[in-house]
C-alpha cells in the first residue's frame, strides 16, 4: 500500500531517534549516558499528582468540552494574568493534548497549500514536519550564533513574501537555550505588523531561566501584537509533567474556535483527569517549579564551564530551557570526523554519551546536550566526551 504524499515528506524526530538506540545500547547491558532527553527528571510534584487521583475518585471520569474544562481555562487564564498581565478570554484558549499538538491544530487551521510560515535555525525538529504536514512550506532564516542564534526584524522582513502566514519565535529556546529581549521582540514585532504576518510565540520553556532572566512574551507588547500572536504552552517542562500531555493555545477567537473544531474530530478533549492535575499545577503552589528551575541553574553552571573546557568546543551560556548546544565542528574534526553526524554517532557506540546532533534542528556544527539529568551523570557524561576528543586527536 503506497502511504500518502503528504506523510512520505516527514522525518522522524532526531531526538526521539537517539533517544531509542541509548535506550538499546542500554537494553544491551551498556552503561551508557543519554543527554537527549526533552524531559525534565524530576517526578511531577505530589499536590498534583493527588489531584488528578481525586478527580478520578470524585468520578470525573468522562468527556470534557473539547476546549478542555470551564476551570482549567480559568487557571490559564489567571496564569497570563499572574505571569504577563494578558487578559484572555474563555473563547480566547484552548486545552490541548500537550503543546505539540497546539501547534499541529494551529497549523491544520491556518495554512493553505504552499503557505509559508517563517522558523528561525535551529529550530525545534517538530516545527518544520508539521508545518509540511498541513501542506504549509517552511521557510528557514538562519539565526546567527554570533547573535546567539537568534534573527532579527531585517532578516525576517527579507524572507517574508506574499505567500508568508506566519513567523514562529520560541524563546527560551530549543536547542539553543538563548531569550528574545524585550527590543528584539519588538523589532520583529514591527515587521510582522506591517506584514500582517501571525506569530507563534512558543513559550513552554518559559519558567526556566537563569542569571535572573526575565520571560517576555512578544503578546505583551501591545494590544495589536497581542491580537497578532497565538501564544503556546504548557504544563509540561515547567510543573515536570510530559506524560500527562497538557498543552494549550492562547490567541484570536476565530483561530481558537477553528482549532477546537477540528480537535472536535480528531482527539476531542484532553485527558479529562490530566486537566484536573493542570488546574492544580497552576492554582496551586509554585514551589516546586522554582525548586526545578534552581537545580537545572546549578547543574548548568557547573557542566558549562566543563564543557568549554573540551578541545574543539565553543558553546554560549544557555539562558534559559534544559540544553547546552555547543559547537563541536572543530572538536569533530580533530577526532577524525568531517560530519558532526558520524561524531555524534561514535559518541554513543565508544563513549557510551547519547547526545542529539545538531543537523536535526537545521544547525549541523552543533549538538544538543540536556541538562535534565543528575549533575554526577553530566559531569561523568562530558568527561567522557572529553576523554574521546583527546584519545583520537
Ligand atoms: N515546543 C518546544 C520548543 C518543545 O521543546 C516541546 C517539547 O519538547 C514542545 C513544544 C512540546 O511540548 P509538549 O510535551 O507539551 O507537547
Amino acid at each position: 500500500m503506497e502511504l500518502s504524499n503528504r506523510v512520505s515528506k516527514v522525518t522522524p524526530s532526531s531526538t526521539l531517534a537517539i533517544t531509542a538506540k541509548a535506550k538499546e545500547l542500554k537494553a544491551e547491558g551498556l552503561d551508557v549516558i543519554g543527554l537527549g532527553a526533552g524531559e525534565p527528571d524530576f517526578n511531577t510534584p505530589e499536590n498534583i499528582i493527588q489531584a488528578a487521583c481525586s478527580s478520578m475518585e470524585e468520578g470525573h471520569t468522562k468527556y470534557t468540552a473539547t476546549a478542555g474544562l470551564p476551570e482549567l481555562k480559568q487557571a490559564i487564564i489567571g496564569k497570563f494574568q499572574r505571569d504577563q498581565g494578558l487578559d484572555y478570554k474563555a473563547s480566547e484558549i484552548i486545552v490541548t493534548n500537550g503543546a505539540k499538538h497546539a501547534l499541529y491544530t494551529l497549523f491544520q487551521v491556518i495554512l493553505n497549500d504552499g503557505d509559508e510560515v517563517i522558523i528561525p535555525t535551529p529550530y525545534w525538529v517538530s516545527y518544520p514536519e508539521q508545518v509540511k504536514l498541513a501542506g504549509g512550506q517552511p521557510v528557514f532564516i538562519n539565526g546567527e550564533e554570533s547573535n546567539h542564534f537568534k534573527i532579527t526584524g531585517k532578516q525576517l522582513e527579507e524572507a517574508i513574501t506574499s505567500k508568508t502566514k506566519a513567523v514562529i519565535i520560541n524563546s527560551p529556546s530549543n536547542p539553543t537555550g538563548m531569550i528574545y529581549s524585550k527590543a528584539e521582540l519588538a523589532e520583529i514585532g514591527k515587521v510582522c505588523k506591517l506584514h500582517n504576518v501571525l506569530i507563534i510565540s512558543d513559550e513552554i520553556y518559559e519558567k526556566l531561566l537563569y542569571d535572573g532572566n526575565e520571560h517576555v512574551s512578544i503578546a505583551q507588547l501591545s494590544p495589536e501584537l497581542k491580537n497578532l500572536t497565538v501564544i503556546i504552552n504548557g504544563v509540561s517542562k515547567s510543573h515536570s509533567m510530559t506524560g500527562w500531555r497538557i498543552g494549550y493555545a492562547a490567541g484570536n477567537e476565530k483561530i481558537i474556535k477553528a482549532m477546537a473544531d477540528v480537535a472536535s474530530h480528531s482527539t476531542s478533549n484532553p485527558t479529562t483527569s490530566s486537566q484536573y492535575g493542570a488546574i492544580e499545577a497552576y492554582n496551586g503552589t509554585q514551589e516546586p517549579v522554582e525548586e526545578m528551575r534552581a537545580a537545572f541553574e546549578k547543574r548548568m553552571n557547573t557542566a558549562f564551564e566543563k564543557l568549554n573546557q573540551i578541545p574543539g568546543v565553543t558553546c554560549l551560556k544557555p539562558q534559559g530551557a534544559f540544553y547546552f548546544f555547543p559547537n563541536v565542528s572543530k572538536a569533530a574534526e580533530m577526532s577524525g570526523f568531517h560530519h558532526v553526524d558520524h561524531f555524534v554517532e561514535a559518541l554513543l557506540e565508544e563513549a557510551l554519551v547519547a547526545v542529539v546532533p545538531g543537523s536535526g534542528f537545521g544547525s549541523p556544527e552543533n549538538i544538543r546536550l540536556s541538562y535534565a539529568t543528575s549533575l554526577d551523570l553530566l559531569e561523568e557524561a562530558i568527561g567522557r566526551i572529553h576523554a574521546f576528543v583527546e584519545s583520537k586527536s
